[in-house]
């Protein structure tokens, strides 16, 4: 991959040693951190009190996220240095533009996927190409080969597809990355892999050790619940990684994320047993619509798309006067709306609601 020109000078962020570091290093029972700016006196007790078991925080978050990268490298399987974390997925986004394109460039993906694909590209001032989806909404990777070109920089493919909830499956995307350029960076989005239930579905991340201009997006925000703390990471080849780190933002993920996302991976059965409930309520929400007869995507994500065959943008406003909001306003599908999987007892209120709703 051709990488900015003006980054070949750019050095990454390199912090100030820890207390804990400085206290191994030179093996000292006390040490006194006074390098950073940071407050002796901290936040005020009550903010104390909510972060008793956070000691040190009034200390900068360790820029490294050390623990949480161990954890992390050894479940996946991958070196440490092919993880990189963000302040949420998005900012992860917001760097793989910042290192590769430029004026002249083009993104490629799928339309609909997610908005900050096009957002970041936008504020790069590069071209976006799309493919839409076919009759069954599923996506034809042959026909995202035709749009590549050689301006295209990077390829996104959200797999699980978000707004559709539907998947690339194992096949069509070995057979795409085999034939794009390897100067094309392919970001495969897994944010909602924790859902899948689809048997031919694989995690690009077995894919990273033998082509190297794959990279994967994964984030704590959905199938683990901890959308409110931002925290995601990208797994690529360290070379990626390398660049990356040069455009990252100091201590970008806070020292509670850090701690939370460590325990929500050491506590796996709790999201697993969060993903079965949403499998079950999913499996009821099909009965409801099937019932109903009311047109919808089969999803292997933790939402649906519901066909309204009117527009949308009135049923919306109406459902959110009865105090249900959902989404809608999705490019080519002017008369869907897009659900999350709530409780079981939201979606009993979201039927009655559409039902109120659509007559
Ligand atoms: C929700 C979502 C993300 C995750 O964003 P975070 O910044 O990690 O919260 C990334 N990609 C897609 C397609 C999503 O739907």
């Amino acid at each position: 991959m051709k990488y900015r020109e003006c980054l070949e000078n750019v050095l990454p962020y390199v912090p100030g040693k820890s207390e804990e570091e400085i206290k191994k290093e030179f093996n000292l029972n006390k040490v006194i951190k006074i390098a950073s700016n940071e407050n002796p006196y901290g936040a005020s007790p009550k903010i104390k009190d909510v972060l008793k078991n956070i000691i040190h925080y009034n200390i900068y978050p360790d820029n490294y996220v050390t623990e949480l990268r161990k954890s992390l490298a050894n479940e996946l399987n991958v070196p440490e240095n092919y993880l990189l974390f963000g302040n949420g997925s998005v900012e992860i986004i917001q760097m793989l533009s910042r290192i590769l394109l430029e004026k002249g460039d083009n993104i490629v993906t799928e339309l609909p996927s997610f908005s900050s694909y096009f957002s970041e590209a936008m504020i790069q001032d590069v071209n976006i190409k799309t493919i839409s989806f076919e009759n069954d909404y599923n996506f034809n990777l042959d026909k995202m080969l035709d749009i590549v070109d050689k301006n295209t920089k990077i390829v996104y493919l959200t797999n699980p597809n978000n707004p559709l909830g539907t998947i690339l499956r194992k096949e069509e995307l070995i057979n795409f990355i085999n034939q794009v350029p390897k100067e094309v960076l392919i970001v495969v989005d897994e944010a909602y892999f924790e859902f899948v239930r689809d048997k031919e579905y694989i995690s690009a991340i077995e894919l990273i050790k033998n082509y190297k201009n794959v990279c994967v997006l994964k984030t704590f925000s959905k199938a683990y619940g901890l959308a409110a703390l931002r925290i995601g990471y990208i797994v690529a080849n360290s070379d990626i990684i390398t660049e990356l780190e040069k455009v990252r933002v100091p201590f970008n993920v806070s020292t509670i994320s850090q701690m939370c996302a460590l325990i929500a991976l050491e506590e796996k059965d709790y999201m697993k047993s969060s993903v079965d409930k949403i499998h079950n309520t999913i499996d009821f929400l099909y009965e409801k619509l099937d019932k109903a007869n009311i047109e919808y995507i089969k999803t292997q994500a933790n939402f649906i798309m519901i066909n309204l065959k009117q527009d949308s943008k009135l049923i919306v406003y109406e459902m959110l006067k009865r105090g249900v909001i959902v989404r809608d306003g999705f490019p080519l599908m002017d008369t869907w709306i897009r659900v999350s999987i709530g409780t079981k007892d939201e979606m009993e209120v979201f039927c009655k609601v559409l039902k109120e709703v659509i007559g």
